[in-house]
């Protein structure tokens, strides 16, 4: 479980039936704000009397239908790309009818980001004088974009990324068929659990880490092998950053090897990597994952991309064979 200090704490909340009228979460994408704010929403309204949500109470099955009368999620009309006001209208007019099944009737809005002053202002009054029965629930990712006046009537959140090992064990649990790549997962999700799931669950991402794997192991052997490696880069521009992660943490892995640790951030491919580090020197491997880190951090946004990576990789591939 992440963010459970935050969890306990909300649940404490709801045994004394302590409920803040309107709470914000804040956090980068993928950081777990959604997810929050739902199960809380379902631990609002969960009829248990132990651990709330429960997950099979009446009301828990019908949150996890989108089904619960007395909860709703504020979004944009389709091919919008804010919040209209006349949407927030609606949606807080119908806060002050009587929830109908519970005690309490909750909004949530999941992209906050996407209300501009009007539609904020818009909503201000249920945050100055709310119903009794009244709990209304943003998720934002930067909390600047939120005015002062909805800020200061709201109980802020700040939620913090998961540690590498949190996301992993979270992995494991849910994705035991991807125990090879979930160190990598872990470590480049940056404690973003949506992040990692998003990928976890992604057959794309899965493909392109092995054909990128597949290249980087025959890569040492020829020249050719470099030139097939940029090519493979140049055609998948979109996906730079993933593509740079996936290539550092195979030679991370390649010099983690060469340093006799069998450590490996993709421990599916951990016998072809040693295979392959047997024909590199030690300190050769070590250089080759410095020059590519050294290259990520320094590129400028005015280098030709498609030269400028197979520069590079011919460069790591000459570091590689002394
Ligand atoms: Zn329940």
């Amino acid at each position: 479980m992440i963010h459970e200090d935050i969890k306990k704490g909300l649940n404490h909340l709801i045994e004394n039936d302590r409920i803040f009228h309107a709470v914000i979460f804040s956090g980068a994408e993928g950081i777990g704000k959604k997810t929050l704010a739902r199960s809380f929403a379902m631990a609002i309204h969960c009829e248990s009397k132990e651990m709330r949500p429960c997950g099979i109470c009446p009301s828990c099955i019908k949150h996890k239908t989108g089904n619960h009368p007395d909860y709703r999620e504020v979004y944009p009309e389709k091919d919008k790309k804010i919040i209209g006001v006349n949407v927030v209208r609606e949606a807080f007019e119908d806060l002050y009818i009587k929830p109908l099944l519970s005690d309490k009737k909750i909004i949530f809005v999941p992209e906050a980001d996407l209300l501009e002053a009007p539609g904020q202002n818009a909503m201000l009054k249920s945050f100055e004088e709310p119903p009794s029965y009244g709990v209304i629930i943003l998720a934002v990712k930067n909390l600047n974009s939120l005015l002062a006046t909805i800020k200061s009537r709201a109980v802020i959140y700040e939620l913090n990324p998961a540690s590498e090992d949190k996301i992993a064990e979270i992995l494991r649990e849910n994705y035991p068929g991807k125990a090879g790549e979930i160190p990598f997962l872990a470590s480049f999700s940056g404690g973003l659990i949506g992040k990692a799931v998003a990928l976890c669950e992604s057959e794309e991402f899965a493909a392109l880490r092995s054909e990128a794997i597949q290249l980087m192991l025959s890569f040492p052997k020829s020249r050719f092998g470099a030139i097939k490696l940029s090519d493979f880069f140049k055609e998948r521009e979109d996906k730079e950053a993933l593509l740079f992660d996936i290539a550092l943490s195979f030679f991370r892995d390649l010099s983690v090897c060469k340093e006799g640790s069998g450590d490996f951030l993709n421990s599916d491919f951990s016998a072809e990597i040693e295979k392959t580090a047997k024909n590199v020197g030690r300190s050769n491997a070590a250089k080759a994952l410095f020059l590519l880190s050294e290259a990520k951090s320094k590129k400028s946004k005015n280098a030709i991309y498609d030269l400028w990576i197979t520069n590079l990789f011919i460069e790591m591939w000459e570091v590689l064979n002394g």
